[in-house]
């Protein structure tokens, strides 16, 4: 077993661990990244990104990925393969053990391990990723222009989800498994109020299909009862809003989440509830979950870094 040491760990290389990486490293600090389980984060698994500024043509997902990790590289950070198996914030420097069998020594800890999107389960929603199915309709939206979408999901996520693409596409099915939502209640009128949405109660989705592209869904109404009813609509995007899965695990017996195991933050800051471990990210942002910002909160955590290590003289 190797063991390094490292004044900054950076776990997670999304936008947030990479762009806590190029910071980091232009500052001298020489991090040490552990890139986890997808290496690059969400958006290797997006196709075309057009809401990244600086890029006017767009850019693929995985690209983009390339392209941050290459600055990291050159400023010198130190990037490598492997997942987080355990972490030990109770005492300094923080110790971190990896899969791939390094033991790492760390003065400071940022955690970007981002959020994973939920997904129902079902197979044809791998057949169709990138063909049709996607997580983020304010990523993906754009290219359902004047066609017909479902979105899925009863909560504020999957109202907001259809409202925006209510302004994009033709026709929207909103897909509800339970006779009610679950979204605030303004969400709620908003999605009720807008002409072309079509909120389907108490329904589920039982498969996709098409040909090459998305061309429909397979749909159940009142799944188990007398009146169960299975019928077919036909839509080009089907959008999932069922919510997010914070990559926290490791880290929960250490730090402070909320009820839904995103990372709390103080402030506006990245700072933990462990003086000198920082997040960044989707971790740490249930909210927004944007490349754009999550690169934003990568540089934050570096300056905090930053900062806590020239205070502590380290
Ligand atoms: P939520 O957990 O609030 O909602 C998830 C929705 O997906 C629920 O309607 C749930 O149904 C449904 N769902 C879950 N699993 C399945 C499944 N297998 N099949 C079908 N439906 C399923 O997640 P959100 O991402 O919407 O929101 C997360 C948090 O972020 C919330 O606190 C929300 O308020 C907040 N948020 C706030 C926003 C704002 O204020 N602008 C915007 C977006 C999010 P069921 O109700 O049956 O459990």
């Amino acid at each position: 077993m190797s063991e390094i040491k490292t004044r900054c760990l950076i776990i997670g290389s999304g936008p947030a661990g990479y762009t806590a990486a190029i910071y980091t490293s232009r500052a001298n600090i020489a991090p040490l990244v552990i890139e986890g389980q997808q290496p690059g984060g969400q958006l290797t698994i997006t196709t075309e990104v057009e809401n990244f500024p600086s890029h006017p043509n767009g850019i693929t997902g995985p690209q983009l990925m390339e392209d941050i990790r290459s600055q990291a590289l050159r400023f010198g950070a130190d990037i490598r393969s492997g997942l987080v198996t355990e972490v030990d914030f109770s005492n300094r420097p923080f110790k971190v053990k990896t899969n791939t069998g390094l033991d790492i020594s760390a003065d400071t800890v940022i955690i970007s391990t981002g959020a994973s999107a939920r997904y129902l389960g079902l197979p044809d929603e791998q057949k169709y990723s990138g063909l049709g199915v996607s997580a983020c309709a304010t990523c993906d939206g754009f290219f359902y222009r004047k066609k017909r979408v479902a979105v899925v999901g009863g909560g504020d996520t999957a109202c907001e989800e259809a409202l925006y693409l209510s302004n994009l596409a033709s026709e929207v099915y909103l897909i509800v498994r339970k006779p009610y939502l679950r979204a605030s209640k303004v969400m709620q009128e908003r999605v009720l109020n807008k002409s072309n949405i079509k909120v389907l109660f108490n329904t589920n989705t039982a498969g996709l299909y098409g040909e090459e592209y998305l061309e429909g869904a397979h749909l159940v109404e009142n799944v188990g009862t007398e009146d169960e009813r299975r019928y077919d609509i036909a839509i080009d995007g089907f959008f999932l809003a069922i919510g997010h899965n914070p990559n926290t695990e490791v880290f929960r017996q250490y730090i402070e989440c909320d009820e839904s195991g995103y990372v709390k933050v103080k402030g506006a800051s990245t700072h933990t509830n462990i003086p000198g471990v920082f997040a960044a990210g989707d971790v740490a942002d249930p909210s927004y979950r944007q490349a754009i910002t999550a690169a934003g909160m990568g540089c934050k955590a570096a300056l905090d870094v930053e900062r806590y290590l020239g205070e502590q003289g380290l």
